[in-house]
């Protein structure tokens, strides 16, 4: 059976490789020139399976709207925001103040998680794959007595649902992480040994290039651009490449388009209002590793991620409401900079860093679409948000498994496809 993937991210890859080892023939169509150039590019690196969580919740609104006026806040929306900009918005709101269903997505997307954990260690068994991958946990830092106070709710979750985290205060935290400063506000931190890192570009291309040798297609530098549908089935799709225009055959189809998604959605008749919250990275070779972090850390002052890729450090933040902007203000940076500099300072040389900016693929109420759409051969594997990273090889296996009929032992109801069209 052949199975035709739209997109080479993260997701579009670890999908290509989990169908390809389940013996479908696979060809993934890219519009770029390689893979992981789009949002897989240069994330922040958390593998976070015990911090995946929905953003559209009532405590993170109420936290991270006041950061709309300060320098540093997180939360950025343009000044005069477009109509898809207040629909995400307004969705989101509606979602997070809907009973019960924060808990409900949060749960979920733990679950998927863990799942996706278990997927990671198995295919670092089967591959060896170079991408500065590490499992030595995520610590996320409380400065404050409140932020100490969500930590802990965010905990008993995570033991709800077995997952081994542990409350560290502030020596423990600094003894956990010596490189932290001393100098800086920290009351504690929330520990999950479980949770990685690692280099989401080097593992999605390494990933890329294990499929190619196991025999998946790929058509990069080609974007899809029309399908032709029959009833509820996807007959074939249209390509533009650099030989001009081109319909292409398949039995089955998954969408792994990213941001792009929504658009494609449309073309098939189903709504998939993913939205492009924008973020930035930073990255640079560590020059003091005294100084730097040995995992991956959340700071609750600036809001940044910190993870140390090998020999390299990464800090990202901010999520902006400015659709497809693409342009990296120094002001951003250098927030980050700071935030850096706060907890580990002197670990970088900033003249040296790369930065980037980049799309979160969001659903307004947090969940990733998984599944079957309208027509009985297309799936769909996208919308992760801030956690394609985290859930792309658990992801990956669900599909993979449903497009085979395996047993899942997961209930994907929150990741339900077609809920924003039944709407
Ligand atoms: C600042 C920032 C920090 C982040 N940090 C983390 C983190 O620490 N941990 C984590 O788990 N996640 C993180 N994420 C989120 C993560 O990076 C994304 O969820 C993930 O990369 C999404 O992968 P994807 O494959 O769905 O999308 P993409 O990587 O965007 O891939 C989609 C691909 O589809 C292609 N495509 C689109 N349309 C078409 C078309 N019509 N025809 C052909 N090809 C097409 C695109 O070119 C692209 O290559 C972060 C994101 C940002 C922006």
């Amino acid at each position: 059976m052949e199975v035709v993937i739209i997109g080479a991210g993260v997701v579009g890859i670890t999908t290509a490789w989990a169908l390809n080892q389940r013996g479908y023939q696979v060809t993934v169509i890219e519009k770029q020139s390689q893979a992981a150039l789009e949002t897989s590019r240069a994330n922040a690196g958390q593998r976070s399976y015990g911090h995946v969580s929905p953003w559209a919740s009532p405590k993170l609104i109420r936290k991270t709207l006041p950061s709309l006026v300060k320098r540093q806040g997180p939360l950025k929306i343009q000044p005069l925001p477009t109509p898809i900009t207040i629909h995400f918005l307004l969705s989101m709101w509606r979602a997070a103040y809907t009973p019960g269903l924060f808990q409900r997505n949060h749960e979920a997307m733990l679950q998927l998680a863990q799942f996706s954990r278990s997927q990671f260690l198995a295919l670092e068994k089967t591959v060896k794959l170079d991408f500065d991958g590490h499992h030595g946990g995520m610590l996320k830092l409380a400065s404050t007595e409140s932020e100490k106070r969500e930590l802990l709710d965010i905990a008993q979750t995570l033991q709800k649902l077995d997952i081994p985290c542990r409350w560290f205060d502030a020596a423990a935290a600094r003894d956990q992480e010596p490189g932290l400063r001393e100098d800086t506000p920290l009351v504690g931190g929330l520990h999950v040994p479980g949770d990685g890192s690692g280099d989401c570009h080097l593992f999605t291309q390494a990933l890329a290039r294990e499929c190619e040798a196991a025999g998946v297609r790929f058509r990069y530098d080609t974007t899809v651009t029309h399908f032709k549908t029959s009833e509820d089935h996807l007959e074939r799709i249209q390509v533009s490449g650099e030989s001009g225009p081109e319909w292409i055959d398949g039995d089955l189809f998954v969408v792994c388009a990213g941001c792009a998604s929504r658009e494609l959605g449309l073309s098939l008749g189903v709504k998939w209002p993913i939205y492009p919250v924008k973020g930035y990275s930073l990255t640079a070779r560590i020059e003091n590793p005294d100084h730097a972090p040995i995992s991956t850390l959340v700071d609750d002052r600036y809001s940044i991620a910190i993870t140390r890729l090998g020999n390299r450090l990464r800090a990202t933040g901010f999520a902006e409401l400015t659709e497809f902007n693409r342009k990296i203000p120094d002001r951003r940076l250098a927030a980050i900079r700071e935030g850096l500099e706060s907890r580990f300072q002197g670990a970088v040389d900033w003249s040296k860093a790369e930065s980037w900016t980049g799309f979160r693929p969001m659903t307004p109420d947090g969940p990733a679409l998984l599944g079957k759409t309208f027509q009985d051969n297309v799936y769909v594997n996208s919308g992760h948000g801030t956690w394609g990273w985290t859930l792309s090889a658990g992801s990956a296996e669900v599909i993979a498994r449903q497009i085979a009929g395996d047993p899942i032992p997961l209930n994907l109801q929150a990741f339900d496809p077609l809920r924003f069209s039944r709407k």
